[in-house]
């Protein structure tokens, strides 16, 4: 083995066409974080890769670096695939919109925690153990609280998740009132609540701050112990998501995809998008199907 190849596990998040024939590959791995790599051939039918590159399927890789010059950013460094053979698939993430939505949104949440050029052990572990989860879900309905506790541990270890013990302005803890307030990006308790504009803050429903509570633990209760309804963890997801988006500045695309997923529940779900003048709040991210309401405080 040369000093420019080497070895690494991966997992694939996304392929793009590059050329007549071949795809550029993002792969987070344990060892070197995301890399980029070209899979020369992949997109021929008879491509000897087959669908060992294809999104979620994880492989140990064998790559060789290619010739960049030190200006080069970690963007530009695209390596080549060598060797790739498989050591775990997730062949069932494809049987729901709903599967495939949740597992598209974590590899998409892990695309942007991720760094590259070093080891991303915690997160890969992570990213593969809510995929394995989501992929047993026996339903539809069962996907969406296992969905938003892999988004929340991703955010734990990309060090963005938001406090659910302290207030995020007061640091005080928070009691049975809590607001949502996206300008600080986290949970504030009622004190703190009164010195920001009202039409920008969400109160939570004890409901969604139960769903809240239930994140941090290493599992959700069983499935048939699981009462909340699926508005709560919906809120909890929207929630989540503007503080990912407002950290990440810029949508998670594929959350979009959830209120074809959960059409009744979504309708369900308000958070304010808009001020009673009917002007886009500061900072705006993805209405997603939030409805468009002006008003005071709204219940998630
Ligand atoms: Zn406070």
């Amino acid at each position: 083995m040369s000093g420019r190849t080497y070895r690494v596990t991966g997992i694939t998040l996304k392929g793009i066409p590059l050329g007549e024939s071949d795809r550029v590959v993002t792969i987070l791995t344990r060892e070197q974080g995301l890399v980029r790599a070209v899979a020369k051939g992949s997109r021929k039918p008879s491509s000897k890769w087959g669908g060992r590159l294809e999104p979620f399927v994880i492989n140990d890789l064998l790559l060789v670096r290619g010739r960049w010059s030190a200006q080069a950013d970690a963007s530009q460094r695209l390596q080549r695939i060598v060797q790739a053979e498989t050591l775990q698939s997730f062949p069932r993430l494809g049987r729901s919109l709903a599967h495939l939505t949740a597992a598209q949104y974590l590899a998409e949440v892990a695309l942007l925690l991720a760094l590259p050029d070093q080891a991303q052990e915690e997160l890969f572990v992570l990213l593969v153990e809510h995929l394995q989860r989501i992929e047993q879900a026996p339903t539809q309905e069962a996907v969406l609280p296992l969905l938003v506790h892999g988004l929340y541990h991703l955010l734990a270890v990309g060090g963005v998740a938001p406090s659910l013990q302290a207030c995020c302005s007061c640091g005080w803890e928070l009691a049975d009132e809590v607001f949502f307030c996206p300008n600080l990006g986290g949970l504030i308790c009622e004190p703190c609540q009164r010195a920001q504009q009202p039409n920008s803050l969400a109160r939570l429903s004890s409901a969604v701050l139960q769903a809240l509570g239930s994140l941090p633990n290493p599992t959700l209760p069983p499935l048939a112990d699981r009462t909340l309804p699926l508005t709560a963890w919906l809120g909890a997801e929207r929630l989540l998501r503007q503080i990912l988006e407002q950290h990440a500045e810029r949508e998670i695309r594929s959350a979009r995809l959830l209120a074809g997923c959960y059409p009744t529940a979504g309708a369900a779900v308000v958070f304010p998008t808009v001020n009673e003048q009917g002007s886009p709040l500061a900072p705006t991210f993805s209405e997603g199907n939030s409805k468009r309401i002006g008003g005071r405080l709204k219940k998630l």
